[in-house]
């Protein structure tokens, strides 16, 4: 391999992916999945029965299996790999960084740590403007509610129904899915209210769902004798991920954020999912002009690297001692500069307009090509976030998490990897690379639509 090559990996062709050319799984992926069930104890999603996708290489938005067949990753791998898979600006700059300093303690500075929380604060919504570093999303959502708390020194939080905010003991008790508790023995440890899902509405379907659903906010925090005692904060994502991309109506945010400033309750938004651009604006509310006072970021911000960080109201991010907050790796350079570089192909690159634009076009295709399928009850989305709620049949809405997981398969077999989630696991997510080949994204929806349309 030349050197060229060594520092700037290129995403493969287009017309090289989707390619099965061994049907999945292939002899040397079976023999690394045997490998890991020998030593992997059970708990992630691998231990399945399917078997699941072996990466012998990540490119661009193209994964190679080591058999030779290629999927186009069209889910972004846990909607993470936002800028692409190994962007040449950020293995230069964790090639460089490694040669010359890899950890450096949370104890110590490096000034690549100061120059991407610079960054991140470049991008963040105005007012938003201290940075605390994370691995995980679920660190940063868990330094967020431990924020809000020891600020307002209260401790109830209010959670929406289809939330999610990651699997550490202090947020897990945040999820919207009980089973996310219950199979790891947690309790819950906030108020749940329905989040306004104006398909899914239970008071019936409709845009009407923001305000009903900030009436029932609006109740818990006000009526003496909702059985709500002092509410720290209110934890929310702008569009929900995990959920199935639910859009909340208009007016839902703003009235949080009137709520918020009324009762003292300090307003947090999860762009861990939504945000660095992936809905065709930097961070998703900037849809609805709200501002949180502490917004998480995670998964894309590290350009493929663990970083995460709260970002908020300097009023609220100032109150701790020295040592309060820390874990041995959240200053890791290495990270820290691809994070940067992440930032700056984000910037660089426009793509957050990128994404609004073939956002727009996937949803009008999706939309037109699935319009009198049956079990296709909405397609919604905001810029390359794209939901596919499938049901039984379009009248009763039934949601049908059978068959989105049998479309899942199919396309797999096909050499597209496509998001899931939804309240009901029954929504197929398109979140590619924002990044991605034009080329290459329209003929891959193109065969995800030839795909649901096949599905029985
Ligand atoms: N918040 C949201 C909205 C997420 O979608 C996720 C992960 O899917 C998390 C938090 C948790 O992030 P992590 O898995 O990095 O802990």
């Amino acid at each position: 391999m030349s050197a060229e090559h060594a520092t700037t990996p290129r995403p493969a062709a287009a017309g090289s992916a989707p390619r099965i050319v061994t049907p999945y799984p292939g002899p040397r992926a079976r023999a690394v999945i045997e490998r890991m069930r020998a030593v992997e104890g059970a708990g992630p999603r691998t231990g399945g029965p399917d078997a699941p996708l072996v990466v012998d290489s990540a490119l661009g938005s193209i994964l190679t299996d080591p058999d030779g067949n290629t999927f186009v990753d069209m889910g972004a791998s846990f909607a993470a790999s936002t800028i692409g898979h190994s962007h040449p600006a950020v293995v230069a700059a964790i090639r460089d960084q490694a040669g010359r300093a890899a950890h450096v303690s949370s104890a110590a500075i490096s000034e690549v740590r100061v120059a991407f929380e610079e960054a991140l604060l470049g991008i963040a919504p105005a007012g938003l403007d201290r940075v605390l570093l994370g691995l995980t999303g679920s660190d940063a959502n868990d330094t967020a509610l431990k924020l809000a708390r020891t600020a307002t020194a209260r401790r109830e939080v209010i959670a929406f129904s289809g939330g999610y905010f990651g699997r550490g003991s202090g947020v897990i008790g945040l999820a919207g899915k009980a089973a996310v508790r219950t199979a790891v023995g947690r309790d819950t440890d906030a108020h749940f209210l329905p989040y306004p899902y104006p398909y899914r509405w239970p008071l019936g379907p409709g845009e009407a769902a923001g305000e009903a659903a900030l009436a029932l906010v609006r109740h818990a925090l006000e009526d003496p004798a909702s059985g709500y005692g002092p509410v720290a904060a209110i934890v929310v994502e702008p569009v929900q991920g995990n959920g199935g991309v639910v859009i909340p109506p208009a007016g839902f945010l703003t009235g949080l954020r009137e709520l918020c400033d009324r009762h003292g309750v300090v307003l947090v938004f999860d762009e861990i999912q939504s945000g660095f651009g992936r809905t065709g604006r930097v961070w998703a509310a900037e849809h609805w002009g709200v501002v949180p006072d502490l917004m998480t970021v995670g998964k894309g911000v590290g350009g493929g690297q663990a970083v995460s960080a709260v970002v908020g109201r300097a009023s609220l991010m100032s109150h701790w001692t020295p040592g309060s907050h820390t874990t041995t790796f959240m200053g890791n350079a290495v990270n820290l500069a691809a994070g940067r570089a992440a930032i700056g192909v984000l910037r660089d690159e426009g793509l957050a307009d990128r994404s609004a634009a073939l956002g727009t076009r996937v949803l009008e295709s999706v939309s037109t090509a699935l319009a009198v399928e049956q079990h296709v009850g909405e397609v919604r989305g905001l810029g390359l976030f794209i939901g596919i709620e499938i049901v039984s049949d379009r009248d009763t809405r039934a949601p049908d998490a059978t068959r989105a997981a049998a479309i899942r398969r199919t396309a797999f077999e096909r050499g597209v990897l496509l998001g899931g989630g939804g309240h009901h696991e029954n929504v197929i997510k398109l979140c590619p690379p924002l990044t991605i080949d034009e080329n290459l994204l329209d003929a891959t929806v193109e065969l995800t639509i030839d795909t649901i349309k096949g599905a029985r």
